[in-house]
């Protein structure tokens, strides 16, 4: 054992220290050193329990200790926290090895720790998140040039091994007020403000604001409700009638699914359906709306109403790639008598684009129900002829983004005049989505897309209101159309 210190006493007066005396200040020493040692270790467990690994930065639980005290009522602030992320790090790790992404690691947190007021808090949260309070209070204006600050640092090159690599940042802000936010609430925004940072595909920056307040708060709301709306019949349908431009023919109506939300109103499909997708409720979501489209459907067959029409139902990729999607869609057909030809399913370019194979397989399946497939919002997504020609498609709608300023815009006028040429030369229906003036309407119909859709038209609405336009079968329009052939 070595030693670490020395115990004096001071003798006064001529005499020898007695064996016992020895012995009894040796026992003192023994105390003393065994003290010491339990303080150390006492220290470097409080170290440990408070500081990451591989970085001695602070830690998970140094961190809320550290925000509690901020956040306390009565000090300063605003105090600001900046989530950050490394942008591709598992590529690192992939390619250099888990050794050569730790070194890089240790490398930023040194880099940050040297950089910043050693005041401040900077913390690992495990992988390549980590979390820097500083010290000092700061409004989101000061934030903001704070987090381009920490990216700027964050990106120098490090040098791992041979190799010099960055990695650029993305940085989520947030600000607490102290005796207001907690740190649960703050961490949370802060996480919140990254994924939005993030979903620019990286090296950004986001301050967490109201409106990014509000879209969680309804994200959450939904997550937390949804699955209960499809089982309480809050969830509805609406539909929008599709016509034939040049007669005002009813040939089509697509089911739009709405929420009647308990405090939010009337939802519409776009505050919900991502969020459906994301937390595997689509399938849910996605039978629901096929049953009740079909039994509706059906109703109006048996009431001599829709004869001559297409029901359209969207669905989500989720959706399309589940395997027994083929055979749900067969039962719902069987169970209320539809024939699959009166049915069109709309899907979304950017799936045909992700999982062509599997995809194929599922359409080959429906096509031989005799279901028919659109791609809707065609033109926004990526799909080639080869995509058009490799699927059993039998329509494409055209994205509304480019009807609605046909007459404004000679370049959505080109685009559309190409869609509507394709479509032809591929034999495939065409529907103009988005009609809102005459004008649209009348250059769709000069174009040859005579099939329509669009507020101009008919707004999406209830079933009962349906019904007075399936009735007369016609919508009138006074478009003062050209004499055009009727086909
Ligand atoms: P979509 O399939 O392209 O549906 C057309 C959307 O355009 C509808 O919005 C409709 O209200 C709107 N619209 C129609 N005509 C006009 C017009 O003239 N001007 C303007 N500005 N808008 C018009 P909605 O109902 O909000 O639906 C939005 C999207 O949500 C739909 O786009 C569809 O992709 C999705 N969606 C709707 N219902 C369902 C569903 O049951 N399942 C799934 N997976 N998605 C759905
Ligand atoms: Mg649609
Ligand atoms: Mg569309």
């Amino acid at each position: 054992m070595c030693p670490t210190g020395f115990l004096g006493f001071v003798k006064i007066g001529d005499r020898e220290w007695s064996t016992r005396e020895i012995n009894v200040l040796r026992a003192i020493g023994a105390l003393f050193a065994q003290l010491q040692a339990r303080v150390v270790a006492e220290e470097r467990l409080r170290f440990i329990a408070n500081h990451d690994d591989l970085t001695g930065l602070g830690n998970r639980r140094a961190l809320l200790e550290y925000m509690e005290q901020r956040l306390a009522p009565g000090q300063s602030g605003p105090v600001a926290t900046f989530f950050l992320d490394l942008d591709r790090l598992k590529a690192l790790n992939d390619f250099l090895g888990h050794t050569a992404g730790d070194n890089f690691i240790r490398t930023l947190a040194t880099r940050l720790r040297e950089h910043r007021d050693p005041v401040d808090m900077i913390a690992r949260l495990g992988g390549d998140e980590f979390v820097i309070v500083p010290a000092k209070p700061m409004d989101s204006v000061e934030a903001e040039l704070e987090a381009t600050r920490i990216q700027e640092l964050i990106g120098r090159r490090v040098t791992v091994g041979d190799e010099s690599v960055s990695r650029a940042a993305s940085v989520g802000v947030a600000l607490g007020v102290p005796g207001e936010t907690t740190v649960a609430d703050v961490l949370r925004r802060a996480d919140h403000a990254l994924l939005a940072a993030k979903s620019g595909g990286g090296n950004g920056i986001a301050v967490f604001t109201d409106t990014m307040r509000a879209q969680f708060e309804l994200q959450d709301d939904v997550e937390l409700n949804l699955r209960g709306a499809v089982a309480d019949g809050s969830l509805i349908l609406h539909y929008q009638p599709e016509v034939d431009l040049r007669t005002g023919r009813v040939v089509a109506l697509e089911a739009l699914v709405r929420w009647q939300h308990p405090t939010r109103g009337l939802l519409p499909p776009g505050a919900f359906v991502g969020v459906a997708e994301a937390t595997n409720l689509a399938g849910e979501l996605g039978r629901w709306v096929i049953r009740t489209a079909c039994a509706q459907f059906s109703d109006w067959r048996q009431r001599g109403l829709a004869n001559d029409v297409v029901i359209r139902i969207n669905v989500s990729p989720v959706q399309l790639v589940s395997l027994d999607f083929v055979e749900s869609m067969e039962d719902t057909l069987r169970r209320f008598g539809i024939d699959g030809s009166s049915v069109c399913l709309e899907i979304t370019e950017h799936i045909v684009v992700q999982d062509l194979t599997r995809t194929q397989v599922t359409l080959r399946g429906l096509k031989r129900m005799g279901i028919q497939i659109a791609i809707d919002d065609f033109g926004t997504g990526y799909s080639s002829l080869s995509h058009l020609k490799a699927l059993p498609v039998d329509a494409v709608k055209i994205d509304r983004g480019f009807v609605q300023r046909l007459g404004a815009s000679t370049d959505d006028l080109a685009i559309v005049k190409s869609i509507v040429g394709l479509a032809g030369s591929f034999g495939l229906g065409v529907v103009g989505e988005g009609v809102e003036t005459a004008i649209a309407a009348r250059t769709l119909v000069g174009l040859g897309c005579y099939r329509a859709q669009g507020f101009l038209i008919a707004r999406p609405m209830p079933a009962e209101q349906v019904e007075a336009h399936l009735a007369a079968g016609r919508i009138p329009l006074d478009l003062e159309l050209p004499r055009v052939p009727r086909g």
